[in-house]
């Protein structure tokens, strides 16, 4: 006995959209990618392009944003990356220089002088950088040399990205410091930001 022939379906609605599944890897980093994309919106007001940066210490604190300035204050290298280590490495001064002391423990700081003085806060160790776009050659320079253990970006950069796409740099096996690297949080979000931006110009 051969099976009925199915019917023309119900009209029936479609089940409900299912909760994305979570991701250990990005859910993290998905409260400080606002925080960078509400930096990135502040861009455009000087007819910037929307990039924006937050630096976290190791505890998830807050240290330092940045946004694109290029055009606001005619620097070519005012990238939200650069912006947002520098006012990090600030910020770690300062607190350094209000408590005293170095911010490690290791006896044998190379930031101090002979006498033991402070001379420098500059390394970010323990520090994560999350950014809205991948960053460029320039950027994935400097956060080589600022040693962030951590580079999460957003929206891939398949022109100039250099952090996976059209080059490497933070994970070069030849450079002696290799942040880890997160990529794809709130993708969409951070690329169509972008995408506005360029279409409204
Ligand atoms: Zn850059």
């Amino acid at each position: 006995m051969s099976a009925p022939r199915p019917g023309p379906l119900p009209d029936v609605p479609p089940p409900p959209a299912p909760d994305p599944l979570p991701d250990p890897l990005r859910d993290p980093w998905v409260a400080p990618m606002r925080q960078a994309l509400g930096e990135a919106a502040r861009a455009p007001a000087t007819g910037d392009v929307p990039v924006g940066a937050v630096v976290l210490s190791a505890d998830g604190t807050v240290l330092g944003t940045g946004h694109n300035e290029r055009e606001a204050t005619g620097d070519p290298t005012a990238h939200a990356e650069v912006l947002a280590l520098r006012a990090a490495a600030r910020a770690l001064q300062e607190e350094a220089s209000r408590r005293g002391s170095p911010r490690t423990e290791s006896g044998g700081d190379p930031g101090r002088d002979g006498g033991g003085r402070r001379t420098g806060e500059w390394r970010l160790t323990g520090c994560t950088l999350v950014v809205t776009l991948e960053p460029c050659t320039m950027c994935a320079g400097a956060l080589v040399l600022s040693r962030v253990d951590r580079v999460v970006y957003g929206a891939r950069d398949a022109k100039a990205g250099a952090a996976g796409s059209l080059w490497d740099v933070v994970r070069d096996r030849r450079l002696n410091h290799r942040p880890e690297v997160i990529t794809g949080v709130l993708e969409a979000e951070c690329a169509a930001l972008l995408t506005t931006f360029f279409r409204d110009r």
